[in-house]
């Protein structure tokens, strides 16, 4: 039964808002509300949201507010999986996986963004969505928009903050499920943020989610590298090509004039994606930039300078090879 306080806050809605209603509910003063955005454009899409936060923020009883937009169905084609995976952390996997999904739907795909890296969640911090929870319709998540037209699922939205390495095993394995069978309606790629290494949520995913393809990310050093290769054997070996690997943090731009030097030596990785007899997928400068456009959920390949047409040519890599492969 609908409580009165849900029916208030309906009469509140715009004309165009109570049109694409799903679900509005309330509790404990936290409206959550459901829409269905279909055929809508990503500036359509915010303005919606935006007059529903108008609409109900000063309502009596609600102290906050949280819409959730439902994606448009995607024509009957099948959803593509790409699994961005590291042998070790820190090696830029995370940044790489949130620049590539917001590069693809810059190229003009529709895309999710799965966070499923159980020891450090960090797509909303890097796409700007850490205030935000997801609700579900239909007993399944609803993914959260973000600004950058990605819509996105993370472990750290699915936990209490920090809380989420403690989840081993079932657990994890039920929250990837949960975030890979969500309402991405419209989403024709899904891009899949998993864990560094091989573990138990590579594997739900590679027996129960085969990806399409994976994207490997390394830093030129050697250590890395044969961690990657490590990454690269356990896709080959469940089935799942490589689409390439990715040299992260390849050279060091320099801050004052732009000139990128090699600490790190060069090539490395392409001579090695070469060895593991993988594609190679380009590389991305070490560049404070990026780092700091990460660190304000900005994502550098929503911009328009040199990292963001780096992000945008890797993507164009991987939007080629799912051309091919289809
Ligand atoms: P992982 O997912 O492999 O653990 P992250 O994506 O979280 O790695 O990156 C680790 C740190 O390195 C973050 O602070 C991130 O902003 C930074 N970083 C990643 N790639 C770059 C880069 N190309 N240039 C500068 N900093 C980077």
């Amino acid at each position: 039964m609908e409580s009165s306080e849900a029916n208030a806050l309906k009469a509140l809605l715009p004309t165009d808002a109570s049109r694409r209603l799903q679900a509005l509910r309330v509790a404990s003063g936290r409206a959550s509300v459901v829409l269905d955005a279909g055929g809508l454009s990503a500036g359509e899409r915010e303005a919606l949201e935006g007059d529903v936060m108008t609409a109900l923020r000063t309502a009596p009883g609600v102290s906050d507010v949280n819409v959730a937009l439902t994606a448009e169905r995607g024509g009957g084609k099948k959803r593509r999986i790409i699994a961005v995976g590291s042998g070790k952390g820190g090696v830029g996997k995370s940044t790489v996986a949130a620049n590539l999904a917001v590069a693809l739907s810059r190229g003009g795909h529709k895309v999710g963004l799965v966070d499923a890296d159980i020891y450090g969640p960090s797509q909303a911090r890097l796409l700007g969505t850490e205030d935000k929870k997801p609700v579900a319709h239909d007993k399944k998540l609803v993914p959260i928009e973000s600004a950058w037209g990605v819509p996105m699922l993370s472990m750290a939205h699915l936990a209490e903050p920090g809380t989420a390495i403690a989840w081993r095993g079932p657990m994890a394995a039920g929250a990837l499920v949960q975030m890979l069978e969500a309402h991405w309606d419209g989403a024709e790629i899904l891009v899949v943020d998993l864990p560094p290494g091989t573990g138990d949520i590579q594997l739900t995913m590679l027996q129960r989610f085969k990806p399409d393809g994976a994207v490997i990310v390394s830093t030129p050093q050697d250590l890395a590298l044969i961690d990657a290769a490590r990454a690269v054997a356990l896709f080959e070996k469940g089935g799942v090509p490589v689409i390439g690997v990715l040299e992260n943090m390849a050279g060091y731009a320099c801050p004052h004039c732009g000139e990128v030097s090699d600490p790190f030596g060069n090539g490395g990785a392409q001579a090695a994606a070469a060895q593991m007899n993988a594609p190679f997928l380009g590389r991305i400068p070490l560049d404070i930039a990026i780092r700091r456009q990460s660190d304000a959920g900005t994502p550098p390949a929503a911009g328009e300078d040199d990292q963001a047409r780096a992000f945008a040519a890797i993507a164009q890599a991987v939007s080629d090879w799912l051309v091919t492969a289809s």
